[in-house]
């Protein structure tokens, strides 16, 4: 590049413009370079040389590149740090610009975002990659939600207070909203005209090729508009080219059971904690499948035992299951391969995996015929959608030479190498090849001949990417060569080489013959893709049914393993759990070689338990765990416990130990009511809510009022089903008021002065707090646990503060001579002048500094 814009530049510029926010790829030859800032940004994203290319404007260009072929693994990288990425590719023959003197036609054919990619290299095999677009009308939400690597496409409109919690069960890479509406923050904005009812109407009909969206059911004014913008904004980063979307399902409204963002990350439901625990599935599509229900457990009790009912299949067929989890571990992720067909991304081996990925659906669904036991409704729709009598499956196995079950049976290369349709497919395409090969044949007949004639035994016809096909000899052979009239090509260190018009003549035959049927290859992976994408709709179905007989089978497998047994549901409030366990700590304690203390829970009674206990007794684990035991039973799962009975849970609330987000500027203690004020609002009669010391993030009478309102607020008002725990033991006294709430506490054991944690739950309040005890555990110096016993001891004989200040100075026990001593009255005065609740987290880590610096002085 010189001092101007050179046309290459000019053009560079251009599409710059176009890729907007998003880094530009842009193609030469085997490479994307990036240029100017773009440079500076991916060359330290991804560790690699910053150089410079030319001038523009009196200063160097920055320049840096990723070789097309490992382009994947630095695409990811950049998205993954939150970039996109708009690629630059060349649009004609280079020679062709060559000889009209100017550069390469490029465009932007795409841009890869987070939620836009559908390479296996790029994604999680394991987890969805959702796109979400919402509207907000008022109170109300529209939402749809899309994961274009497979094509699932949902929407729903929700009330508006439960957009975050929607957002966190999808957990979208991308979100997208009109400008001006992005409440998170977090969204992608996009133009408000993309959003009208209108626009967003006339896309989604145009296209699904419907004269109405009617066609797949009644969808509210706020769902297509959510979901027209969805498409305009895939059309937008595809540059035209639209991803494959299923038609659109509508999720009924409140049909899963409500969880909010607070609650899904105290309890731990993800791939690190519970989902990581229970996954069994054998598929990546069982695995997506698995997390979704993970996600959005059901609350109507017909459809969760329809669940059960497949669970128990398998449960009691463990032999079949066996060999049928066997099949499902050689399926591949067909699913994902359509995915990619649908954009226009797809290889040969993607169309191998449909044609592997419906030969096992088959084999699946003949082996489940061979159950004892009638299938029960769930797997029977199922096996229904995979034994489709579609010719699909046949065409593809015909084509790419897979066995009759699918297997493949040949190594599938990429499409610009050729070689993926199987002999005896085409007959053409067969005589092409054998042209080739017979040019080939003749090809080694000459290198005999020459070998021969000239005498040069280490004469070798060889190919390669510079040269073509090639007479090699060692150097010392050249005067020889040259002699017998070859025209010489190249002398390297040790080699030297020729070419002869024989040689030239066979080259270009095999370069024909391959072209030819490369030509043919591609028109038959053209016809292929297109008979795959007219049968979309039923591969997409039949990848998602096998994913459910994965998903059913995984979760009778985990059961089996695990002593896991089928909850009851119905529709009361019933909540009877007989030694329940947590699978996550039950799991962890297995490494440990310790055991893990069954424990019942039944609050069908009395639905409201206050839970006392030691620190450390296990208190957050018990209350956890019956939240874990009802969303399990709920997402169609079998429970870790004895046995269990559970009315439908609408919404589950967990507020579980403090958690400070100072990144949003909020303290502890602000977090913590805004979340027991979202509580108190939303829960219903049906709830389940778990409360775990409320009001421990401020002082100690705050706290213990607030705790105190909220319980009598629940027990009177909500009515819900309910476990909180507690620290503070003013509050068991409240039994003896309120009907409904049933003291139980953890048991623990001072034994030989050493505490003794049983992990029991036993009816009854804590005889006293072993605060102490585990502070002594903890190993918290001995002289400060003296103190503290002091200071107890005159608390608990209803001695005021001050008084106890005057009877023993701070810490006078550490040692008699301290000099601290002496600066404790002005310590003391310093101290009585804090008020701890106007302090916001860093002036309280200011004051602290300060008394520490105190300290130190003395
Ligand atoms: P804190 O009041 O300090 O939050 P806690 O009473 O809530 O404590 P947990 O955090 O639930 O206590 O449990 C502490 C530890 O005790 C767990 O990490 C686990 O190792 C063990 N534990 C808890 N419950 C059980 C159980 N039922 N069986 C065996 N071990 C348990």
């Amino acid at each position: 590049m010189s001092e101007a814009a050179t046309p290459m530049l000019a053009q560079y510029l251009s599409l710059k413009a176009k890729a907007g926010d998003a880094l530009l790829f842009y193609r030469m030859g085997d490479f994307y370079e990036l240029f100017f800032a773009d440079a500076a940004v991916a060359a330290a994203a991804l560790g690699i040389a910053l150089t410079r290319r030319g001038k523009y404007q009196g200063e160097d260009v920055p320049m840096c590149g990723v070789p097309v072929h490992a382009a994947p693994a630095y695409l990811a990288r950049l998205i993954r740090t939150g970039h996109r990425v708009a690629i630059a590719e060349q649009i004609e023959d280079p020679a062709e610009a060559r000889r009209a003197g100017r550069p390469v036609a490029r465009a932007i054919v795409r841009v890869a975002t987070a939620a836009t990619l559908t390479e296996d290299e790029l994604l999680d095999a394991r987890a969805g990659n959702w796109l979400m677009a919402t509207v907000r009308d008022g109170a109300e939400l529209g939402a749809a939600w899309a994961d274009i690597s497979t094509g699932r496409f949902v929407t729903a409109v929700i009330p508006s207070a439960e957009a975050a919690a929607l957002i966190a069960r999808i957990a979208p890479a991308e979100q997208i909203a009109a400008e001006g509406e992005d409440g998170s923050g977090r969204a992608v904005t996009l133009a408000p005209m993309h959003f009208t009812p209108r626009a967003a109407r006339a896309r989604l009909e145009a296209v699904f090729g419907v004269a109405t969206l009617d066609a797949f059911g009644a969808f509210e004014e706020l769902e297509v508009r959510a979901a027209g913008a969805l498409v305009a904004y895939l059309d937008l980063m595809g540059r035209g080219t639209l991803p494959r979307l299923d038609a659109p399902v509508r999720e009924g409204v409140a049909s899963t059971m409500g969880i909010d963002a607070a609650t899904r990350a105290s309890l731990g439901l993800g791939r690190d904690g519970l989902l990581g625990q229970i996954d069994r599935t054998r598929t990546a599509g069982g695995a997506r499948l698995l997390a979704e229900d993970l996600a959005a457990p059901l609350v109507d009790a017909e459809a969760v035992r329809a669940r059960h009912d497949a669970v128990a299949w398998f449960a009691n067929a463990p032999g079949l299951r066996a060999r049928l989890r066997a099949l499902l571990g050689q399926a591949p992720d067909f699913a994902r391969a359509l995915g990619r067909v649908g954009a226009a991304r797809a290889q040969p081996r993607d169309l191998a995996a449909i044609g592997t990925g419906l030969g096992r659906a088959r084999s699946a669904a003949a082996l489940m015929d061979e159950g004892n036991a009638p299938l029960p409704a769930l797997l029977g729709a199922a096996c229904a959608g995979l034994a489709a009598d579609d010719p699909l499956p046949a065409v593809l196995q015909t084509a790419l030479g897979l066995e009759d079950d699918g297997t493949a049976t040949r190594s599938i290369g990429p499409l610009d190498e050729g070689g993926f349709i199987a002999p005896g497919h085409d007959a053409q395409l067969d005589a092409l090849r054998e042209d080739a090969s017979g040019a080939r044949t003749r090809i080694a007949a000459l290198e005999a001949r020459y070998r021969e004639t000239s005498g040069v035994a280490g004469l070798r016809i060889r190919h390669n990417g510079v040269l073509g096909w090639h007479i090699d000899a060692p150097v010392r052979a050249e005067a020889a060569l040259r002699a017998a009239g070859f025209g010489h090509r190249q002398t390297l260190a040790g080699q030297v080489r020729f070419g002869s018009d024989d040689l030239a003549g066979l080259a270009a035959e095999i370069a024909r013959a391959g072209e030819a049927a490369l030509a043919r290859e591609r028109a038959h992976f053209e016809r292929l893709c297109a008979a795959i994408l007219a049968a979309a709709p039923a591969i997409a179905a039949a990848a998602r049914a096998l994913a459910r007989i994965d998903v059913s089978a995984a979760l009778a497998e985990l059961a089996a393993t695990e002593r896991w047994v089928r909850p009851e549901i119905d529709d009361s409030r019933v909540f009877a759990i007989e030694g329940g366990r947590h699978p996550v700590v039950e799991a962890a304690l297995r490494e440990a070689r310790k055991p893990f203390v069954a424990n019942d829970c039944d609050l069908g009674g009395k639905p409201l338990w206050l839970v006392t206990g030691p620190n450390m007794g296990g208190k957050s684990t018990f209350l956890r765990q019956n939240a874990l035991v009802a969303i399990l039973a709920q997402m169609g799962s079998f429970v870790p416990a004895r046995a269990a009975r559970i009315g439908i849970v609408d919404r589950l609330f967990s507020r579980v130990g403090a958690s400070d987000d100072l990144a949003s500027g909020r303290s502890t203690f602000m977090v913590e009511m805004v979340e027991v004020a979202a509580i108190l609002r939303q829960a219903t009669a049906n709830s389940l809510v778990i409360l775990d010391e409320v009001g421990r993030g401020t002082s100690t009478y705050d706290g213990l009022a607030i705790a105190w309102a909220v319980l009598e607020w629940v027990h009177d008002r909500l009515g819900c089903r309910c476990l909180f725990a507690t620290h503070y033991h003013e509050l068991t006294r409240l039994a003896e008021r309120l009907p409904g709430l049933k003291l139980a506490t953890l048991r623990a054991r001072e034994w030989k002065g050493d505490l003794v944690f049983l992990h029991e739950v036993a009816a009854g309040a804590a005889d006293r707090s072993y605060g102490l005890a585990v502070a002594r555990l903890a190993g918290v110096p001995a002289p400060v646990i003296a103190r503290a016993k002091a200071v107890l001891a005159r608390l608990e004989a209803g001695r005021p503060m001050v008084s106890i200040e005057g009877e023993l100075p701070l810490f006078a026990a550490v040692a008699d001579d301290a000099p601290a001593d002496r600066d404790a009255p002005a310590l003391a005065a310093r101290l009585r002048a804090i008020d701890p609740d106007r302090l916001s987290p860093r002036e309280a880590h200011d004051v602290l500094r300060e008394l520490i610096g105190k300290a130190g002085e003395g």
